[in-house]
C-alpha cells in the first residue's frame, strides 16, 4: 500500500526510467544523490550507472524494502540509505542528483539543493508539470513568476521530458515533467536576500507597472524604514554622531519589510489606485528618490512579467546605489 500523503507514486515504466538515467549523463565516477527512492526502480539503474548512490527516504517500510532488494547483490556496498526527511537532513557531497520526488516538497527542495555546497554538477528531477513550466518560464510567458526568476538566477534550467500520469502507480492527479538544473558557476555577484526582496515586491503584482508598485504606501514605508535604519547604522559606525535618537533607529533594525505576505502571486485587478489616490499629491523626499531610480533606468512603465534577469539585476544595482535596500 502506498501513502498519498508521502507523495508515493512509483515509476512503473522501465523505458522511462532508462530514459531519465540516460539523460542525466551520469559518469561511472559519480556519487549520486537520490531523493525518495521508494521501492528502488530508479535506484537500481543509478547503481549500474554511477559509482555510489546515497538515497534519502522518509518511509521506514520503503527503507526496509530497498535494503532487501539490494542485499546480496554486487550493488549492496555502493548504496547508502539515509532514513529521514530530506528537508531536515544534512546532505553529504554528491556530483549529481536524480530523483522522482514527492511533489509537495518541490520548492523547498529546489532551494535546498541550490544552496548546497560545494555545488553539484546537475540535478535531473521529476516535478509536477506546472511547477516544471514555472521553473523554465521566460519573460512574457504566462507562468513567468518569482520562482522562475529566482531559480534562473542560481541555475540554468531546461525541460527534458514530458511524463504522463500513467507511468506511475498509483497514477497521480497531475502530469509531470523531468527537468535539468545546472547550478551557475560562478553565481552572479548579488546578495540573494536583496535580490529576493526586490523580486517579491515586483511579482506581488506582476502585471502592474513598477511605477504603480513603488507608489504603494506599504512598499514606500517599508523601504524608507530600511533606508533610515541603514543610514543611522552607517552614521553610528562612522562615529559621526552619538545622538541618542540614533540608537532608537538602529534598534528598529530587523523589523523592516518582513511579513509583507508577498508569497501569493496573483493577477487580480487590485485596489492599489485607491491606495495611491490618498497621497494628496504631496510627494515625500523619499518617494521622489525611489521614483527617480525608476526613471533613471526607464522602469516606471515596465511590468515585471516582461522583465529579464538582466533588467532586474540592473534595477537592483540602481536602487542599491541610491542607498535603497530590500532586506
Ligand atoms: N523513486 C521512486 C520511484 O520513482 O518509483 C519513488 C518515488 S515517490 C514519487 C516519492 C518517494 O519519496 C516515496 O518513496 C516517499 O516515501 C518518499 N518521500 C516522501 N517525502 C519525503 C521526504 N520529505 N524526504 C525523503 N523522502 C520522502
Amino acid at each position: 500500500t502506498f501513502h498519498k500523503s508521502k507523495g508515493q507514486h512509483i515509476l512503473k515504466n522501465p523505458l522511462l526510467v532508462d530514459s531519465i538515467v540516460q539523460k542525466a549523463g551520469i559518469k561511472s565516477t559519480d556519487v549520486i544523490l537520490e531523493i525518495g527512492p521508494g521501492t528502488g526502480n530508479l535506484t537500481k539503474k543509478l547503481l549500474e550507472a554511477g559509482k555510489r548512490v546515497i538515497a534519502v527516504e522518509l518511509d521506514s517500510r520503503m527503507v526496509l524494502e530497498l535494503q532487501r532488494r539490494f542485499q546480496g547483490t554486487p550493488f549492496a556496498n555502493n548504496l547508502q540509505i539515509i532514513q529521514g526527511d530530506v528537508l531536515k537532513t544534512d546532505l553529504p557531497y554528491f556530483d549529481i542528483c536524480v530523483a522522482n520526488i514527492p511533489y509537495q516538497i518541490s520548492s523547498p527542495l529546489t532551494f535546498k539543493l541550490l544552496s548546497h555546497r560545494p555545488a553539484f554538477r546537475c540535478a535531473v528531477i521529476m516535478f509536477q508539470r506546472e511547477f516544471a513550466m514555472r521553473l523554465v518560464a521566460q519573460p512574457g510567458q504566462n507562468l513567468y513568476c518569482r520562482l522562475s526568476v529566482n531559480t534562473q538566477l542560481l541555475a540554468r534550467i531546461s525541460h527534458l521530458l514530458k511524463v504522463g500520469k500513467n507511468n506511475f502507480r498509483p497514477p497521480p492527479k497531475v502530469d509531470s515533467s523531468v527537468v535539468r538544473i545546472e547550478p551557475r558557476k560562478p553565481l552572479p555577484p548579488v546578495d540573494f536576500k536583496e535580490w529576493d526582496g526586490l523580486i517579491r515586491l515586483c511579482f506581488n503584482r506582476k502585471n502592474k507597472t513598477l511605477g504603480s508598485i513603488f507608489r504603494q504606501k506599504s512598499v514606500l514605508s517599508m523601504l524608507e524604514k530600511n533606508y533610515k535604519t541603514l543610514q543611522a547604522l552607517q552614521k553610528a559606525l562612522n562615529g559621526a554622531s552619538d545622538d541618542s535618537h540614533m540608537v532608537g533607529e538602529v534598534a528598529a533594525l530587523g523589523d523592516g519589510g518582513e511579513d509583507m505576505s508577498m508569497d501569493v502571486e496573483d493577477d487580480r485587478e487590485d485596489d492599489m489606485e485607491i491606495e495611491d489616490a490618498d497621497d494628496g499629491g504631496e510627494v515625500s523626499e523619499f518617494k521622489k528618490k525611489v521614483l527617480d531610480v525608476l526613471k533613471q533606468g526607464d522602469f516606471e512603465e515596465k511590468r515585471s512579467s516582461k522583465l529579464t534577469q538582466t533588467d532586474f539585476l540592473y534595477l537592483l544595482s540602481l536602487f542599491n546605489k541610491a542607498g535603497i535596500h530590500f532586506s
